[in-house]
């Protein structure tokens, strides 16, 4: 099974990184987590078969992680022609924030019926859900408001297990959600900085022997830390990245 980064940036383009979007691939499965404004770039960009891609599972509703939907659904419908089926899962509000988002790029685009099965489902905090093959849980993390509608996902697909942080400042969540994780994706905004809704390395670095992860590979980073990865002494996230999860 393998991991790309589609996009690795945060909302602000540091770096010249697209917005967050990982694609997973594994003998039965193919999903997308997130799908940030420029994601429909940079899936083209990587040559990855949209139609493949069987369900999106989005962190929370800033528009760096959920913004690509509009633009991946028009392509669907007008241009990669979809028929097979798409799941598109996330916090309670999903299906108001997808019209919403819908309208606000392309009024009149939420009144148009898909020639594809579309599902959009709204995960309870806590609460596992098998979507097609993949399991999910979500849990909820500290990025704003209105609380309760931010998560960071625990997906065990194939024997394995990816956790991902989405944006948050440290909460004891994450352990619960990257406990034993075969890969573990971590926002890393910071490498010492503490700031409010958001993860610095030195916070995550006190957490990570109590979580266990097999890998860990940081993500989201802001100019501050892009220009010290190299002497951070973790994997950093790279757009393009592939990872093979063992
Ligand atoms: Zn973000
Ligand atoms: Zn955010």
């Amino acid at each position: 099974m393998q991991l790309q980064f589609v996009g690795c940036g945060d909302a602000f383009g540091s770096g010249g990184r697209f917005n967050t979007c990982f694609h997973v691939v594994g003998g039965r499965s193919n999903f997308l987590i997130d799908c940030g404004a420029s994601s429909l770039i940079a899936l083209k960009k990587l040559g990855i078969e949209r139609n493949a891609i069987r369900a999106i599972l989005i962190t929370h509703f800033h528009a760096d992680h959920f913004g690509g939907l509009p633009f991946f659904i028009l392509d669907s419908q007008f241009f990669s022609k979809r028929v097979e089926p798409l799941v598109i899962a996330g916090p309670p509000g999903l299906r108001e924030w997808f019209v919403t988002a819908l309208e606000t790029a392309f009024p009149g685009a939420a009144k148009t019926k898909q020639r594809f099965d579309l599902q959009l489902r709204e995960l309870e905090p806590g609460a596992q859900v098998e979507l097609d093959e993949v399991r999910v849980t979500p849990y909820l993390v500290r990025h704003g408001k209105p609380e309760g509608r931010f998560f960071a996902l625990r997906i065990e697909v194939e024997d394995r297990v990816i956790a991902y942080t989405g944006d948050t400042e440290w909460t004891e969540t994450l352990v619960t959600a990257a406990r034993n994780a075969d890969l573990f994706i971590a926002e890393a905004y910071f490498r010492d900085k503490s700031v409010p809704l958001h993860l610095d390395l030195a916070t995550l670095e006190r957490h990570l022997p109590e979580i266990a992860a097999q890998r860990v590979i940081l993500t989201h980073m802001s100019d501050d830390m892009l220009a010290q990865r190299g002497d951070v002494g973790f994997e950093t996230a790279e757009d393009g990245l592939i990872v093979q999860i063992r």
